[in-house]
């Protein structure tokens, strides 16, 4: 099982994937995540990146294209995986399609105006990089002890520009996808269990 996970930035992409890659025993490949630990390690990939998260733009092509190349070639990507945030542009998508077949593309719709309280009430563990709200999470500990921060890119100015970056460079995937006879469309201005269910009715038609 080889899936996409698509959507703009605070959809609940990251929040889902756990659940579905547990199901399906498939590896979760967020292209965010692996970027911040690029960063935090310092390497040359890191620090070339770390100039276009900070400003909330998409990071070049070759730089993704050339670490998921890698990724998927891990043991643990044996039984398939679920890309999160990745592809993000055409030239990603085109580049996937000749590396490996994609089964399924999930897009998780949200609205432009819930995206903004989604995301500016966002907070991260650092340890295991699981994601929490504000309004539904009470103190500042993950579950696993981490204590958690706010991402620097998930202040306001930078959520106006990375929203746009997807309007402009990643809502296209929709069409791309749906041509394909790949993309399932799934209400995620519902609540987390709900578009969980949601993705499982879906994904088991
Ligand atoms: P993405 O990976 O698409 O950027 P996240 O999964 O990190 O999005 O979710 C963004 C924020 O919204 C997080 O704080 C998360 O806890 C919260 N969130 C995710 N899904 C929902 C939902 N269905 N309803 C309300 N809040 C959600
Ligand atoms: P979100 O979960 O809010 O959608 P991510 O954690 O996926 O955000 O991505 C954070 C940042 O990392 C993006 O704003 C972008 O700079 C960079 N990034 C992640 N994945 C990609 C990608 N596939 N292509 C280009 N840039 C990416």
């Amino acid at each position: 099982m080889k899936m996409i996970l698509l959507g703009p930035p605070g959809a609940g992409k990251g929040t889902q994937a756990k659940g579905i890659a547990a199901r399906y025993g498939i590896a979760h490949i967020s292209t965010g995540d692996m970027l911040r630990s690029e960063v935090r390690e310092g390497t040359p990939l890191g620090r070339e990146a770390k100039a276009y998260m900070d400003n909330g733009q998409l990071v070049p092509d070759d730089v993704i294209i050339g670490m998921v190349k890698n990724r998927i070639q891990q043991p643990d990507c044996q039984n398939g995986f679920l890309f999160d945030g990745f592809p993000r542009t055409i030239a990603q998508a085109e580049v996937l399609e000749q590396i490996t077949d994609i089964d399924r593309v999930i897009d998780i719709e949200v609205p432009d105006e819930r995206l903004i309280e989604r995301i500016s009430g966002r907070r991260m563990c650092p340890l295991c990089g699981a994601t929490y709200h504000v309004s539904t999470h009470a103190g500042d500990k993950c579950s696993c002890g981490g204590t958690l921060y706010q991402r620097d890119d998930d202040k306001a100015e930078t959520v106006a520009v990375r929203v746009r970056e997807y309007h402009r460079k990643t809502e296209a995937l929709i069409d791309f996808y749906a041509q394909k006879g790949k993309l399932l469309r799934v209400n995620g201005d519902a609540t987390v269990d709900a578009v969980a269910e949601e993705i499982a009715r879906e994904l088991d038609a």
